[in-house]
C-alpha cells in the first residue's frame, strides 16, 4: 500500500494528494471539487483570495448529500488573505470563509503570505509604482489570533504559506507559542527544488505542501520563453518508461519526497489523471535526475512585494 497521506503535528492525517482550486474558472469549480472526490480526493485546497469558496462549498456539499463522502473523511484547506492580518480581523475573515464553505471547521488554515497589507475593499491595495501597502501588523500576532481560532474549535491545524526559514523560526521562537505550524504550502517542482527549506521544515516538524507542482502554465502572467515542465523531453522520457503522463511524474515526483502535491485541473479526465499516481514509483536515480532540472526559478516572485518588510524571498531560502 503506498502512502496516502502525511501525518501533521496535531496528530491529524493530511492527504497527499490534494486538489488546486485557484482560477477553476467560474460556473467550474463546484464541477472539479464534485469530480475530484468521486475520483477518490480526500483534500481540497483554497483559498479567500481565489474568491471562489462558495462554489467549493457547494461541490463538497454535493458530495456529502449524495453519500459519496463524509465531512470527517475530507480534509479541506483554505488561507486567511494578507488584508487581513490585524488580529482583530483575523477570526471574521475566517468565519466569512467557514460560511462560504458551509462549513462548521477546516482542518487547516494557512496563513497565506507572510506580508501584511493594508485592510479594506481591495484585496490587492498597491501604490503607484505597484508596490502593496503593507499593514502596521507582526506576523507573529497575527499568528496568535489564528491559535485563537484552533482553540475555539473552528480549525484543526494551523500553518504557514510562502514563509521562509527565519520567519519560521520566528513563529518557533515566539514566546508563548501555543500551537506549532502544521503545514508550510510554498512553490516547488523540479525548477524550484527547494533543496534546504523542505528539509528544514521536516525537521522542525512541519510538513510541506507543493504548490504548482506542474508549472501553472495557466496564470496570467506566464511569457511564451519561460521553460515548461509538462513540455520537458527529459522528463517526458522517465514518464515513458512507466506508461505515465508528464503531470503524473510531476505529481510523483513531491510524494517521493513525503511532500503534499495539490494539482489544479477543472478537466474531468485530467483530475482523474493527476489522481492516478498511487500505481508506481520513482527510483532514486530518477529523484536525483528530476532534481538536477533545479533552476530556482520561480512562477510566483510576488515583485508587488520586494520592499515589504516581511517580504520572503530576499533570503536565500
Ligand atoms: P498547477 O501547476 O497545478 O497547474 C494547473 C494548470 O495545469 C491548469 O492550467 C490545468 O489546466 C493544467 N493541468 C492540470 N492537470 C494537467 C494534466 N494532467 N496535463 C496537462 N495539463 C494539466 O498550477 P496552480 O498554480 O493552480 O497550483 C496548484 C494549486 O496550488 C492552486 O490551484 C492553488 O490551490 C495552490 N496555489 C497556492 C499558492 C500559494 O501562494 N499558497 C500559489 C499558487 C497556487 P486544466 O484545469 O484545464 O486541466
Amino acid at each position: 500500500m503506498m502512502k496516502q497521506s502525511v501525518i501533521l503535528n496535531n496528530g491529524a492525517k493530511m492527504p497527499i494528494v490534494g486538489l488546486g482550486t485557484w482560477r477553476g474558472g467560474e460556473g467550474k469549480v463546484a464541477e472539479a471539487v464534485k469530480q475530484a472526490i468521486s475520483a477518490g480526493y480526500r483534500h481540497i485546497d483554497g483559498a479567500y483570495v481565489y474568491q471562489n469558496e462558495e462554489e467549493v462549498g457547494a461541490g463538497i456539499h454535493a458530495m456529502i448529500d449524495q453519500g459519496v463522502v463524509k465531512r470527517e473523511e475530507l480534509f479541506v484547506v483554505s488561507k486567511l488573505w494578507s488584508t487581513f492580518h490585524i488580529p482583530s480581523l483575523v477570526r471574521k475573515a475566517c468565519e466569512k470563509t467557514l460560511s462560504d464553505l458551509k462549513l462548521d471547521y477546516m482542518d487547516l488554515y494557512l496563513m497565506h503570505l507572510p506580508m501584511g497589507m493594508k485592510p479594506g475593499e481591495e484585496i490587492f491595495p498597491l501604490d503607484e509604482d505597484g508596490q502593496v501597502y503593507s499593514d502596521d501588523s507582526s506576523f507573529l500576532d497575527t499568528w496568535e489570533a489564528m491559535e485563537e481560532l484552533v482553540d475555539a474549535g473552528l480549525i484543526k491545524a494551523i500553518g504557514v504559506s510562502n514563509f521562509n526559514r527565519d520567519q519560521i523560526e520566528a513563529i518557533l521562537n515566539k514566546p508563548g507559542l501555543k500551537h506549532k505550524p502544521a503545514n508550510n504550502q510554498i512553490e516547488c517542482h523540479p525548477y524550484l527544488t527547494q533543496e534546504k527549506l523542505i528539509p528544514y521544515c521536516h525537521s522542525r516538524g512541519i510538513s510541506v505542501t507543493a504548490f504548482s507542482p506542474l508549472g501553472s502554465p495557466d496564470r496570467p502572467w506566464a511569457t511564451a520563453d519561460e521553460p515548461s515542465l509538462l513540455e520537458d523531453p527529459k522528463i517526458k522520457a522517465i514518464a515513458n518508461k512507466y506508461k505515465k503522463t508528464t503531470a503524473q511524474v510531476l505529481i510523483r515526483f513531491h510524494m517521493e519526497r513525503n511532500v503534499v502535491v495539490i494539482p489544479k485541473s477543472s478537466n474531468p479526465e485530467r483530475i482523474k489523471q493527476n489522481f492516478q499516481v498511487f500505481d508506481f514509483e520513482l527510483n532514486e536515480e530518477e529523484m536525483k535526475t528530476l532534481l538536477s532540472f533545479n533552476r530556482n526559478f520561480r512562477l510566483f516572485s510576488f515583485n508587488w512585494g520586494t520592499t515589504h518588510k516581511d517580504f520572503p524571498m530576499h533570503a536565500e531560502y
